[in-house]
């Protein structure tokens, strides 16, 4: 297929990788051109525009802000993309962000698809993530051989994009509190001489086996948030994501809550730029450890 893709961070390079390796023609767009240069085999795109001459065109992009800078913006995804197309957003982005994507790109004759990922950088330069789709069910069968590309599997959750948007946000949300009581426990076991390694291994190998506990135990245990597979900031932002849909829906979230005055703290004390995981090394320093930055 001949697939546009805008945005090369962590996520979007190696994705867009793992679509030319599987034969598809991409033309490659990013804010900072230098990671275009970088991405071997992709045709290089100077202006999103220059993106959106296929039939579809992917965007893996922090935020909402981003990514309505390169859908709104003049020569934008929206301005640029033929009747027909289908822009797919990969981005953990808001709720009413992807409600308002669904309308415009309808109304400007063109198609939206929302499908957001679970997993790290690593886990989509082996192509092993897991998609979370939600489109009309014809948009869905066009952009298979993408998602297919991308993942090990992908999980339709019905053909109103914003839901899928809403599983991601709710599974991050779900990520952050073990983030954070991995932290606590392991404050308190290792404050009395507990090794964590060995405390991890204990939990991993009896009730807790689960890949979130294998991949945030180890990373909490080691102490090991740099460099950022995904950056402290991004989850503050998921985690305001999560509460506005809350909000939305009239559905409290009381820890959800709590996780946001966590990333506030990591983010105040100079955490921003490392893995959201280093909010786990907090619980040890309000209990006369070392935290996170050092
Ligand atoms: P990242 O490494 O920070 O990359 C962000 C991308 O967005 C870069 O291409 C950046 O361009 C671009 N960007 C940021 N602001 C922009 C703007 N105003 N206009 C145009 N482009 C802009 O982030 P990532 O880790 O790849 O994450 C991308 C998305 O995937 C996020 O929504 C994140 O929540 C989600 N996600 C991440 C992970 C993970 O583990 N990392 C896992 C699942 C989902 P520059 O290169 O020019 O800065």
């Amino acid at each position: 297929m001949d697939i546009g893709f805008v945005g090369l961070g962590n996520m979007g390079a190696a994705m867009a990788a793992n679509l030319i390796a599987a034969g598809h023609t991409v033309t490659a767009y990013n804010r900072s051109h230098d990671k275009v240069e970088a991405l071997e085999g992709a045709r290089p795109a100077r202006t999103v525009a220059d993106a959106c001459t296929g039939e579809v065109v992917v965007s893996m992009l922090a935020d909402d802000h981003a990514v309505e800078a390169v859908t709104f913006g003049a020569d934008g995804i929206l301005a640029a993309l033929p009747r027909s197309a289908v822009h797919v957003s990969c981005s953990t982005i808001s709720v009413a962000l992807a409600e308002r994507l669904t309308v415009a790109h309808a109304e400007a004759g063109q198609q939206f698809a929302a499908a957001p990922v679970f997993g790290r950088p690593e886990a989509a330069r082996a192509a092993k993530l897991f998609v979370v789709a939600a489109a009309e069910p014809e948009v869905l069968r066009t952009i298979e051989p993408i998602l297919d590309a991308v993942g090990q599997r992908t999980f339709v959750v019905g053909s109103e994009p914003k839901a899928a948007n809403l599983v991601k946000l709710s599974g991050n949300f779900l990520i952050a509190s073990v983030i954070e009581t991995l932290g606590e426990a392991m404050a308190l076991v290792s404050k009395a001489g507990v090794d964590k390694e060995q405390y991890l291994e204990i939990l991993t190998s009896t009730l807790f086996g689960a890949p979130v506990y294998q991949t945030y135990g180890g990373l909490v245990a080691r102490e090991e948030f740099e460099p950022a597979g995904f950056a402290a900031t991004l989850g503050l932002k998921d985690i305001r994501l999560v509460l506005e849909a809350g909000e939305e829906l009239r559905v409290p979230l009381p820890v959800a809550s709590l996780l946001r005055d966590r990333f506030l703290t990591l983010l105040a004390t100079g955490g921003g730029e490392l893995d959201w995981s280093a909010m786990g090394a907090l619980a040890s320093w309000e209990a006369g450890g070392a935290g996170p930055i050092r």
